[in-house]
């Protein structure tokens, strides 16, 4: 049937036809060819380029302390937050898990059942109630964050509750830290005993010393 349609076709067609579509193929292949060899001209054609990451950081491996990420901007508005009145204040940190990277994304507010310039109560069904949450979510909380009064880098030092706080949750084998903030614009990061590295990016906060996780804000 195909090679009767065939033969009537070029019977019946004026041989200039189909030469002419012939050629219109042979045109449309030859230039089919040289637009996949061309190099992109206009900016819609050019691909996206995949910049380096900002920031210098080391590559990480199995045995590497787990690395904490944050930009200046997050403790920024961490710190803002936490020490909006002259009372302690309490936020979860919830983050992304990279391999040993924990990236802090998001601040959730706790709610207290007391607090006063020296304390903060977390009220526990709403600490159950954030925590249900992250876990139906599939987000892992990452730090723990409260206030502390005072602008000098020291008032930031964990207190004997923070700490034995903080060594119930690890010793579950959770890899989460404690964040201290103050209104001089400070924060520490701290462990009971897990090893952790800090990497902020961005310029606006300068480290402290060498021996603690404490960064202030430059002025
Ligand atoms: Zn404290």
């Amino acid at each position: 049937m195909t090679t009767t349609f065939f033969i009537l076709f070029f019977l019946f067609t004026p041989p200039v036809l189909w030469l002419r579509d012939l050629i219109l193929w042979f045109r449309d292949r030859i230039e089919r060819f040289r637009n996949r060899n061309r190099k992109p001209e206009t900016s819609s054609e050019v691909r996206v380029k995949i910049l380096p990451r900002e920031g210098k950081m080391a590559p990480r491996d199995e045995d590497s302390p787990t690395r904490f990420v944050v930009d200046s901007m997050f403790l920024c508005e961490l710190i803002e937050r936490l020490t909006l009145t002259h009372r302690e204040d309490v936020a979860y940190i919830a983050g992304i898990r990279l391999g040993q990277d924990r990236v802090l994304t998001r601040i959730i507010p706790v709610g207290l059942d007391s607090s006063s310039v020296a304390h903060a109560n977390a009220n526990p069904t709403a600490c159950a109630e954030v925590m249900i949450r992250l876990v139906e979510a599939d987000i892992p909380l990452v730090a723990m964050a409260h206030s502390h009064p005072g602008n000098h880098p020291e008032s930031t030092r964990p207190s004997g509750v923070d700490l034995r706080y903080l060594s119930t949750i690890e010793r579950n084998g959770a890899r989460i830290i404690g964040l201290i903030v103050n209104r001089g614009g400070c924060v520490r990061f701290f462990s009971a005993a897990l090893p952790f590295e800090v990497h902020i990016q961005g310029n606006e906060f300068k480290r402290v010393n060498d021996h603690d996780h404490v960064y202030q804000l430059a002025t």
